[in-house]
């Protein structure tokens, strides 16, 4: 189970905790813990603005306090656990106290951040612990960096299975597995180590993460393969559109792991796009529950099964630039897209959409609206594409739909019609070869429209 910074708020979120332990007392449990909400993004405002210590002082109290005032809330004032919880977070702000000093002396390097990041996890999760303990229940305190081996990619670390696997089993499998005791344990969410021992993260929101890495190595080491994710939250799940676009939009109870994929990616970040990868080989379920009706019928499973005449979701990026790359007389010639997507990624610029017709007189691609200055900048700078091509921009949104559904004709001459009552012109669209996505560009200004007219128009192939 993981908590995310949303369910420690306060006593009265703590004791909902309480209650979902006790829903599931009789299952062995793991939870993987955030920081408490807003603190990474503390932390690292901090290590961005180190130039004067009196600001380094004040962030530092600031998540001194945010800390101690959970624990006063939660913790019988000078109880030991209490007294626990209080010194441990003087020690960890020590030490980050002394990682604010080194940054300062040698600048913020990659790993520096991911270091500063780890703390927001290293501190709530023993409070955590310490909160159980507390209330008499049996648990231990695990940082993730005892067990997730990562790559070296800070502040986007991968799993390292094989190496992960191994010490879930050493120091994992022994607590969970023994049949004298109900130990439960509490892990920190978002970090990890590399091979030389440097603390790592997953990315920021990388707790689900945590979780479902857990899953999977606990899967492959340990007998009992019934085991299920729960990502407890402050929503009921998954829903089929952003509620910012759409008044009550309806929740999307079950859906599989491709197309999970496809909605975290673009969806309102409820769920962490990488998460899904970890569990899907082995099947695993994976339930987005809300912490504050842990028993309600209403959640979203993301498991093999799904309704397969169904739309699951419809989302959008508001903020994109299309970028259109054509020329007449370089057709038929290998080598022209490597070209331009090396220009891409030599500019680590990302590309999420790519269209050409099979004339190959012009090819089109999305980029965040972030970039595009930058990806037209280096496209014109190019002697082959200034010489030969035709290169225009366009600031766009895109919408995607996601489903098994929108592999059949009929669903997209629906979605074509509800755009065209509105008189919303689409200016570019995209589907791979069987994909259970289709990406549709169009003008900024008709989004809103469009979202509505679309979803109005198949309200009924959606789950309700
Ligand atoms: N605390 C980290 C973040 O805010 C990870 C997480 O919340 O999942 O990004
Ligand atoms: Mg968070």
């Amino acid at each position: 189970m993981k908590f995310g910074g949303s369910c420690l708020t306060d006593k009265s979120a703590f004791n909902k905790i309480l209650r979902i332990i006790d829903i599931y007392k009789d299952v062995k449990k793991i939870f993987v813990i955030s920081a408490l909400n807003g603190i990474t993004d503390l932390l690292l405002k901090a290590a961005l603005n180190l130039e004067e210590a009196t600001i380094t002082d004040k962030n530092i109290s600031l998540i001194e306090k945010r800390h101690i005032d959970i624990i006063e809330q939660i913790f019988e004032e000078d109880s030991e656990h209490y007294i626990k919880a209080k010194d441990w977070i003087d020690e960890k702000l020590s030490e980050l106290d002394d990682a604010f000093a080194d940054i300062k002396e040698f600048g913020l390097e990659p790993y520096y951040r991911d270091y500063v990041l780890s703390f927001g996890e290293i501190l709530s999760t023993y409070i955590f612990n310490q909160y159980l303990l507390s209330k008499g229940l049996d648990s231990v305190y695990i940082p993730a960096n005892k067990i997730l081996i990562t790559t070296d990619e800070f502040n986007n670390a991968y799993p390292l299975y094989d190496l992960t696997n191994f010490r879930i089993k050493r120091l994992i499998l022994p607590i969970l597995e023994n049949p004298k005791k109900d130990i439960m344990i509490c892990v920190t969410g978002f970090i990890g180590r590399n091979k030389i021992g440097y603390i790592t993260t997953l990315g920021r929101g990388g707790s689900d993460y945590t979780a479902t890495i857990l899953a999977h190595s606990l899967y492959i080491t340990g007998n009992d393969k019934n085991i299920k994710v729960i990502l407890w939250k402050d929503v009921d799940g998954l829903l089929v559109i952003n509620p910012i676009y759409v008044s009550e939009p309806s929740l999307i109870k079950n859906l599989d792991y491709d197309e999970a994929k496809h909605i975290a990616n673009f969806g309102a970040k409820v769920l962490h796009p990488k998460c899904l990868e970890a569990i899907e080989k082995y099947k695993i379920p994976l339930e987005i529950r809300n912490f504050d009706k842990p028993l309600n019928e209403y959640f979203t499973e993301i498991s093999e099964e799904t309704n397969r005449e169904q739309i699951k979701g419809i989302s959008a990026v508001e903020l994109a630039t299309i970028v259109s790359v054509t020329s007449g007389s370089l057709v038929n010639v290998p080598g022209v897209l490597a070209k331009i997507f090396k220009t891409m990624s030599k500019n680590k610029i990302n590309v999420s959409f790519v269209a050409q017709s099979s004339s190959e007189i012009s090819t089109s691609f999305i980029v965040n609206a972030t970039d595009s200055e930058k990806a037209i900048q280096a496209l014109n700078h190019s002697k082959f594409f200034s010489d030969f091509f035709n290169i225009k921009w366009e600031s766009v949104a895109v919408i995607n739909i996601t489903g098994l559904k929108i592999l059949e004709n009929k669903t997209k001459a629906e979605v074509f019609n509800a755009l065209d009552k509105k008189n919303i012109k689409v200016k570019a669209i995209s589907q791979s070869y069987n994909e259970i996505n289709l990406s549709i560009v169009i003008d900024k200004e008709n989004l809103f429209d469009a979202i509505n007219i679309i979803h109005d128009d198949l309200y009924e192939e959606f789950e309700s």
